[in-house]
């Protein structure tokens, strides 16, 4: 016998409308490129974001035209966040730091019809735009400058635009969103989010073991829009009300500092080295700024370091760890203590926070080995392979990459991990980026964890460097943190209280600064170029 519920379809205009008529006065708070801050309401969104599925119908999109948005954190991106799907298209944010060859690739890959795109972004756009062809260029006066012949005005467009504009049927399994991978280790692939998986994952952002926002929360997003849609939140605080602040091109650890404490944020979010920044200008710079109360800070794109997450403690800013993919929209996992841990010793609590948490309600994780399924063991480790509503089925267009799906239909991850028996899932390291020595692996992520909480150590990265007799031996690539100084032998005995002899890094460089991803992840690629020629004593 069926349920007698109704088939109600999960689609995003349902929360568009929830936000326009519940929440109108909760504010949303942009910031423009020259910092001045710009403060409108859920309730003139809603307004807006209509207009602009309105207008896009008018100018042609079709259901599941792909329509591109170059643009930073701020309330027209947001707008471009309903207003396309809302309209029946697909959102495709760009990632804006990715190379001119690059964006245009993917454009072509997408086959992006329209592009919106800040006026400050312009210069961008003159870079790949030999490369890549829209049939429609809007630009939104973000910085204010006028918007020069040949391009579409995004706010006459708006201003044309009636309010009386209705939604066109849409199924929950269509396409609302689209993002490529970051690239970190190879070329960016591009996903499909449907409305279904969004609203799932709405609803999974808002548990308080995830970001547990609501409507007392204000919510930094400081992960770029085009970086797995900022991991959902701009769904999520639209669903539950959340004032949100958008950060817009500044995010520095300085502006971020500032906003936090101007606008009084509950909740931010930001890969690692963010708040490595962020914490740097915290300790230079002791009682700048004030908090009410501790700020929920959800991290994850790489692994905070434990003494990260020990540092930033006593500022009040409490790390919360997520791992995730783009491929998962992004929630994977998310990391805590549970209520038996609460008599814990500190060092045992800070070692479960350093872990990557257990997965959200719906998602499902298994750790493959050759041989079969790896136990819960918290030993034995073994590629993670996960399904559930939010979970990657296919890439966009890209029959060559079927392999990434187990037989039975799981995704593989490419991350190598352990799981306790609470569930409590630890990365041991990406596949690509495991030290291959001697038939041995070593672990890049925990000698970095590690080399982090050595008090000269600002940022640590470790690559496997092809090695004549060992086939790869690990580097130490080292950033010092102003006014300190570690020697080579110094980190190696540092080192050597946690590691086996045969794990301890080789060769220790100090830079200046380690490479970064356009998404602000470590480069590992980078570094394995950099040093790969490196003569092994
Ligand atoms: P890219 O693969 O190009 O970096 P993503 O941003 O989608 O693009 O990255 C997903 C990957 O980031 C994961 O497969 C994993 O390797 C890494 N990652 C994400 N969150 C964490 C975390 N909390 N700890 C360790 N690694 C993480």
């Amino acid at each position: 016998m069926r349920g007698t519920m109704m088939d109600f379809p999960l689609t995003l205009p349902t929360i568009l409308e929830r936000a326009g008529k519940i929440f109108p006065r909760v504010e949303i708070v942009s910031r423009r490129p020259d910092k001045s801050v710009v403060r409108t309401s859920y309730g003139e969104f809603y307004r807006r974001a209509r207009r602009l599925a309105s207008a896009l119908t008018k100018l042609g999109m079709q259901p599941g035209d792909r329509v591109a948005s170059m643009m930073w954190n701020h309330s027209g991106h947001l707008e471009a966040f309903f207003g396309v799907p809302c309209g029946g298209g697909i959102l495709h944010t760009l990632n804006l730091r990715l190379h001119p060859h690059e964006i245009a690739a993917i454009v072509k890959h997408a086959r992006d019809r329209f592009l919106l795109i800040d006026d400050v972004l312009l210069p961008a756009y003159e870079k790949f735009c030999d490369g890549a062809y829209f049939e429609k260029v809007i630009v939104v006066p973000y910085g204010c400058n006028t918007v020069s012949e040949g391009f579409l005005n995004y706010e006459h467009l708006l201003a044309d635009a009636g309010d009386d504009f209705r939604y066109p049927p849409i199924d929950e399994n269509d396409g609302a969103a689209m993002c490529f991978t970051s690239g970190t280790t190879g070329f960016s692939k591009g996903v499909i989010y449907s409305h279904r998986a969004l609203v799932l994952h709405s609803f999974a952002c808002g548990l308080a073991e995830v970001f547990g926002m609501g409507l007392f929360d204000t919510v930094l997003p400081v992960a770029p829009m085009f970086h797995a849609n900022a991991w959902g939140l701009p769904y999520a605080c639209t669903m539950l009300g959340s004032r949100l602040i958008l950060p817009g091109p500044n995010v520095d650890p300085e502006s971020i500092l500032d906003l936090m404490a101007s606008e009084r944020v509950t909740i931010a979010c930001g890969v690692p080295t963010v708040w490595i920044g962020v914490l740097d200008a915290l300790e230079k710079n002791p009682g700048r700024w004030k908090f009410d109360s501790p700020i929920r800070v959800v991290c994850g794109g790489t692994a905070p370091p434990l003494g990260l997450i020990r540092q930033l403690d006593p500022f009040g800013l409490q790390i919360k760890h997520l791992w995730g993919m783009t491929e998962t929209t992004p929630i994977g996992t998310s990391g805590g203590l549970r209520e038996h841990m609460r008599d814990w010793p500190d060092e045992k609590k800070y070692e479960v926070r350093a872990k990557q948490g257990w997965p959200a309600p719906f998602v499902e994780i298994r750790l493959m080995r050759p041989e079969g399924e790896a136990p819960w063991d918290g030993v034995t480790s073994g590629e993670i392979e996960i399904r559930g509503p939010w979970v990657v089925a296919s890439y966009h267009d890209s029959p060559d990459q079927a392999h990434r799906w187990s037989p039975d239909g799981w995704f593989r991850t490419g991350d190598v991990a352990t799981m306790d028996e609470d569930g409590y899932v630890k990365i041991v390291d990406r596949a690509k980026d495991l030290v291959k020595s001697g038939g041995e692996w070593i672990s890049s992520v925990d000698l970095e964890n590690s080399l982090m909480g050595h008090p000269a150590v600002k940022e640590a990265c470790v690559v496997g460097i092809p090695h004549p007799k060992w086939q790869e031996r690990p580097l130490a690539a080292i950033v010092l943190k102003d006014g300190t100084s570690a020697t080579a032998e110094e980190l190696r005995t540092f080192l050597a209280k946690t590691f086996a002899k045969w794990q301890l890094p080789d060769a220790f460089v100090f830079i200046d600064a380690i490479p970064r991803t356009s998404v602000g992840k470590f480069k590992k690629l980078a570094l394995r170029e950099q040093f790969a020629d490196w003569k092994w004593e």
